[in-house]
């Protein structure tokens, strides 16, 4: 006998952002109701709720009235803002809003997006993996309220049933960008080119903004149930860190 699998209705927080407005797309053009919160309004295609993930009766009304099952939380404060309240007031507390709310309303799931900087601290890092423990200095105030939200969010994991994840993309580019490709072209028209950094051997990941996208709908689809534990073997293996 085969099984009906009920469809989630998804809210997209941030859904009006570079990374959120590619989550959006990718969910219409798969057929699901999707509604956005968000503090400024680009859109008019989906049902819209304005508000600041800060507050949380804001965000829980928005989730009574849409009918929302599942979360995809990407609002965040730009990481180039030199502003530690405004991140930790959004990052920290909205994080802790946007969880306090989705418990509320009995919301099933959250993908939550992190950042790869959560766990940088300067040094190099090859091979690493989710084991890799935050640094005990964070690089700046944006990764570590970063980290703090994505702790909330994987800590409320099963808290009144809710499913909670975190994807850590490191750069991502794509159509929409409005902070690398700009930066980089302000940049060549001041003419600070003419710099390098190392030996021109560094490495950094960068992810087609479509891919994280994805990521994150693949996340969702795959909340259902909490998954098995790791090997112990696995658990035991320490990460790769690559020397100075
Ligand atoms: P973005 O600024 O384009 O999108 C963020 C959205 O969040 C915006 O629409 C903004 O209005 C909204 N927002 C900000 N504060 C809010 C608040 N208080 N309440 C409600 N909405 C609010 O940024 P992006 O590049 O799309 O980044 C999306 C997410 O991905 C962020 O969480 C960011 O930390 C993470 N991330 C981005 C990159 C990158 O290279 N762009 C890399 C790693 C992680």
């Amino acid at each position: 006998m085969s099984q009906t699998k009920t469809r989630d209705v998804y809210m997209v927080i941030g859904g009006n952002g570079f990374l959120g407005r590619h989550i959006v797309q990718q969910l219409l053009d798969r057929g699901d109701i999707v509604s956005v919160f968000d503090i400024v309004e680009r859109y008019n295609d989906v049902a819209f709720y304005a508000g600041d993930i800060s507050n949380q009766e804001s965000v829980a009304s928005a989730l009574r009235s849409s009918g929302t099952t599942c979360i995809i939380h990407t609002a965040s404060p730009h990481a180039t803002l030199n502003n530690p309240a405004l991140f930790h007031k959004v990052n920290v507390e909205g994080t802790k809003a946007v969880i306090a709310a989705a418990v509320e309303t009995k919301v099933r799931k959250l993908v939550f997006t992190s950042s790869a900087g959560v766990v940088f601290n300067g040094e190099d890092i090859m091979d690493a993996d989710e084991r890799l423990p935050f640094p005990d200095v964070p690089m700046d105030a944006y990764n570590d309220t970063k980290a703090q939200a994505e702790r909330a969010v994987l800590e409320a994991n099963g808290k009144g049933g809710l499913l909670t994840v975190a994807l850590r993309p490191a750069g991502i580019f794509g159509p929409g960008d409005r902070q690398v490709m700009s930066g980089l072209y302000q940049v060549y028209e001041r003419g600070q080119t003419h710099f390098q950094i190392g030996d021109n051997t560094n490495l950094f990941d960068w992810t087609y903004v479509g891919n994280v996208a994805y990521a994150h709908l693949l996340a969702a689809d795959k909340l259902e149930t909490p998954p098995p534990a790791p090997p112990v073997s696995q658990l035991e293996k320490p990460p790769a860190i690559a020397d100075e």
